[in-house]
């Protein structure tokens, strides 16, 4: 779909890293990109005018955990749903992210080839969705996860299973060298979990294994995110030298970060996004306060929180599992300001996403709309009056639905609005 040249007036522009928001003031975007911010702005004549008076318009929201092929639930009815979406690129859950204001995701743990294709389709317009940031496949053991714990195997495209650190190289270098069939990845995705020792063990990666294949992700360009559980393999992993961290589950430093750990993560910029969205209603009240005190910590050490759904897993729906991820964070003890920047400018900077976070002439038309003041309040980002990507109106009131159907979610008449 080709954008068009659109104006959002009588808004409140929040500027990155300015001291405050500026009201009353107009966002002009054409051919995809912001070419225009502020209060002298005039309006061009061939503009579609979005009036928002009391909305907030921020950037695009970037969530930096999702999962793009996972079904939507489970059992049979999901399943065959997934088979479906899976051909079509799951029309669904593009549209769910962009409805909710998420126009970056990074997928984290997918078919390989098929993220590819989908990243193809989205960027080229052929369909309409968010842009995508690409780990591919994830590295793990042989009794690994997700090996024995979802029976992945070595023939699936989104797990890879090093036997030695050669073997690691050689299927790291394959995926973050790029080849004639696919771009490389943006970035490597590794396992580290020893699972839960009351529960079921699982396997980690050797360490020179693992070792190996950050080294060689990084030889490429290529920064490492890591999958982790207990303690013991965050140590692995720090040694390892990972750049991101996902998750933080019981099975992580419940009495306190192990010595040295948020000295390390502040020193190297090492971010973690504790995907709480997933993990939270499995807590009973005491580990979710217990966590959320351990969030506190990276924080208020002046470590960088990253907002991550983990959409695709069970209860975590697209879009709307980000927005809890921001309330959750929120919850830990951020004020309103920071919780949004989990999802803006800070994986925007630590992800080296370009363009991604920022509302100023020249920059991609990524940005959503929302009625009220999220700076106050974290759930104004769930009233939302507008949202662009790529500079074309995808969701909000603008969004004009019938035409989207034809050009771009999916390609039956039945998925309705
Ligand atoms: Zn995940």
């Amino acid at each position: 779909m080709e954008p068009e040249t659109v104006a959002l007036t009588g808004v409140t522009v929040l500027v990155r890293d300015g001291p405050a928001a500026v009201p009353d003031a107009v966002v002009v975007s054409r051919g995809g990109r912001i070419v225009d911010v502020g209060r002298d702005v005039d309006v061009p004549g061939d503009a579609h005018v979005y009036s928002l008076p009391g909305h907030t318009v921020l950037p695009g929201l970037v969530d930096t955990h999702v999962h793009l092929g996972a079904p939507d639930g489970t059992g049979l009815r999901a399943r065959l749903r997934a088979v479906a979406g899976h051909l079509r690129f799951h029309p669904r859950k593009r549209r769910a992210f962009l409805a909710h204001g998420v126009t970056t995701v990074c997928s984290l743990g997918d078919d390989h080839a098929w993220a590819h294709e989908f990243r193809r389709r989205t960027a080229d317009g052929r369909l309409v969705g968010p842009r995508v940031r690409i780990a591919g496949p994830l590295f793990t053991a042989p009794g690994g996860h997700p090996v024995a714990t979802r029976g992945a195997t070595s023939r699936d495209d989104w797990v890879r299973v090093p036997t030695s650190p050669e073997h690691g190289r050689e299927q790291v270098a394959a995926v973050a060298g790029g080849s004639d069939r696919h771009d490389p990845v943006d970035v490597v995705k590794v396992v580290q979990d020893r699972g839960d020792p009351a529960r079921r063990a699982l396997e980690p990666m050797a360490p020179a294994v693992l070792t190996a294949v950050a080294d060689e992700a990084h030889r490429h360009g290529v920064p490492v995110v890591a999958h982790w559980g207990t303690p013991a393999d965050l140590a692995e992993l720090l040694e390892a030298g990972v750049d991101h961290l996902q998750h933080l589950e019981p099975r992580g430093p419940l009495d306190g970060w192990p010595s040295g750990v948020l000295e390390t993560m502040v020193a190297r910029g090492i971010t973690l996004a504790p995907t709480l969205a997933v993990t939270e209603p499995l807590f009973d009240d005491d580990t979710a306060r217990t966590i959320r005190r351990r969030v506190l910590d990276v924080h208020e050490a002046g470590g960088t929180l990253l907002a991550g759904s983990d959409t695709g897993m069970p209860g975590v729906a697209p879009g709307r599992g980000l927005l809890r991820e921001i309330e959750l964070l929120a919850a830990c003890g951020l004020t309103a300001r920071e919780a949004l920047r989990t999802a803006t400018t800070a994986p925007a900077a630590a992800l080296d996403l370009e363009d991604a976070g920022v509302l100023s002439p020249g920059a991609v038309a990524d940005l959503v709309a929302v009625r009220g003041d999220p700076l106050t309040e974290v759930g104004a980002l769930r009233r939302v009056g507008l949202v662009l990507c790529r500079g074309v109106v995808v969701g909000g009131r603008g969004h004009r639905t019938s035409r989207e159907r034809r050009t771009g979610f999916g390609h039956t008449a039945h998925e309705g609005a």
